[in-house]
């Protein structure tokens, strides 16, 4: 008998693992996959050598991440590089909104808007590791920091189309609605600045780094750690029932609400089994990764040093994407996230062919093919990049989901953002990690706070655990 089975080797999967093995506690993890890692794994998908993140790319979350600061992850293997310039998004005219970790450069940069931008963010960024343990944790607790959280709440919870209005320059206007475009839905909706905020923040007080050697080597030292605590890991191995799980005290899902509830079938309460079945599963991501010969040729100077890239115009253009992409409609133009993780981490490339990480959001059920979407958005802003393609992997939402089932629909976030579902994740419930059967719980993105490499669901999911294992 082993005190806790960890279902999924996904960072949030290794995060619980860890966390109870440190305790004291037997830990095995069952990943179905042949390799481990979740929504972290890095591979040749395209030319020998060149390594391509095949989900997550950057890390801001992951560096700022409280659990995370409280492992040796650097001694077992990870480090974190930083690209000169964060973020860069470019405009038609040639000019870009350009983040940089240091606030006052950022703002020097954004003219008549920098001060309303280090007003906007820079207490937020300054007290990062303040508000990151009231945000990064379910919403239903007593606050340590209650005026910071207020101060955070005002602005999170207005639509970020709203909050943008603070802003004069086209420049300002799209960096901020860019990030906030991680949220995966419409801008006009309220709550969507929340996304925007904390991950500009998080740049502004750590950056936003890549792994060294891929994104995969967050969670190899995970993993490298969880065997040092004497945890084991079986890869190759799928849980469909209950009954698949060895002898166990706790069990905890590093899944979706969806395969929970398929796993657990009548053990599930009725009252668990109905929330779950409401979940709300988001858009999809198509994504394209490229083998590049040379530099891209982005026409802004600043987007040629910056890890990531931002594709999709004014904010108003943003906001008319993801709204049609919520819609069901694909937009002709889709807000297109480019990662250039070679620039901070050389070791990806191979002598002068470097891995291209870019992807989009799609309506949900998407089955068309928006390569030449993508490669378009890409060509308005870095004319001459299609002639330097020498290598191209493709993966729609179908393929997505099918490489990680963690993802319905191709949803990479694990769950819709919705105002009621960035707040109470999968359920409004008190213990939003426990699934009411007894030492059974949800430890996923799907659970608070939410998607993102930071392990913090996991670690969560786990301090439920070893309350329940305590009793
Ligand atoms: C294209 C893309 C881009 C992204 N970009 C970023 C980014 O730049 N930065 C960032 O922070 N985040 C990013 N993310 C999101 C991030 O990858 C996820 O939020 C994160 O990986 C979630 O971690 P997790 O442990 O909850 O689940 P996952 O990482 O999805 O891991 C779940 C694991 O569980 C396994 N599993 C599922 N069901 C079973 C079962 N029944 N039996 C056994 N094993 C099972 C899966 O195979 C998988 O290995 C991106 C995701 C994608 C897909």
């Amino acid at each position: 008998m082993v005190d806790a089975v960890v279902v999924g080797s996904g960072p949030n999967g290794l995060a619980a693992a860890v966390a109870l093995a440190r305790e004291g506690h037997s830990v095995t993890v069952l990943e179905a996959a042949p390799t481990i890692g979740g929504g972290t794994r890095t591979e040749e998908l395209t030319v020998p050598g060149v390594l391509h993140d095949v989900c997550s790319a950057v890390h801001p979350f992951g560096l700022a991440s409280p659990f995370f600061a409280s492992l040796p992850l650097e001694e077992h293997g990870l480090t974190w590089c930083h690209p000169e310039v964060d973020l860069a998004h470019p405009l038609d005219d040639g000019s870009a909104g350009v983040m940089l970790q240091d606030i006052d450069a950022t703002a020097a940069g954004l003219g008549d808007d920098g001060a309303m931008w280090k007003r906007t963010f820079g207490r937020l960024a300054s007290g990062f590791d303040e508000i990151g343990e009231d945000l990064l944790r379910p919403i239903l607790h007593v606050p340590k920091h209650p005026l910071r959280l207020v101060g955070f709440g005002l602005n999170a919870l207005q639509p970020a189309t709203v909050l943008a209005q603070r802003w004069k320059t086209d420049q300002a206007r799209a960096l901020f609605a860019g990030v906030a475009a991680h949220v995966i839905h419409p801008l006009a909706k309220p709550v969507t600045a929340s996304v925007g905020l904390m991950l500009i923040a998080s740049g502004h007080h750590v950056g936003w780094p890549v792994a060294q050697g891929g994104s995969r080597s967050i969670t190899d030292a995970l993993a490298r750690l969880l065997r040092e605590l004497g945890g084991t890991i079986e890869t190759g191995t799928r849980v469909d029932r209950l009954a698949d799980l060895p002898d166990h005290r706790v069990a905890l899902f590093d899944t979706s609400p969806r395969s929970l509830a398929a796993i657990a079938g009548d053990a599930l309460p009725p009252r668990t089994a109905k929330a779950y079945a409401r979940f709300r599963y988001g858009p999809g991501s198509f994504k394209v990764d490229l083998a590049i010969e040379g530099p891209v040729p982005w026409t802004n100077e600043a987007a040629r040093r910056s890890g990531t890239v931002h594709l999709g115009g004014t904010i108003e253009e943003v906001a008319a994407a993801e709204k049609a992409v919520a819609l069901g409609h694909m937009p002709e133009r889709p807000f297109v996230l480019v990662a250039q993780q070679h620039l901070a981490d050389p070791s990806r490339s191979n002598g002068n062919v470097h891995p291209l990480w870019a992807y989009c959001h799609v309506p949900k059920g998407y089955t068309g093919d928006a390569t030449e979407a993508i490669l378009r958005q890409m060509e308005r802003f870095a004319p001459g990049v299609r002639d330097q393609v020498v290598g191209m992997h493709v993966a729609g939402p179908v393929e997505v989901e099918r490489v990680n089932a963690n993802y319905v629909g191709g949803d990479i976030a694990a769950g819709a953002n919705t105002a009621l579902q960035v707040v109470f994740r999968p359920r409004v419930a008190l213990d939003p990690y426990a699934t009411g059967i007894p030492g059974t719980f949800l430890c996923s993105a799907s659970t608070p706070p939410g998607g993102g490499v930071h392990g913090m669901c996991g670690a969560g999911a786990a301090a439920s655990a070893l309350r329940y294992l305590r009793r």
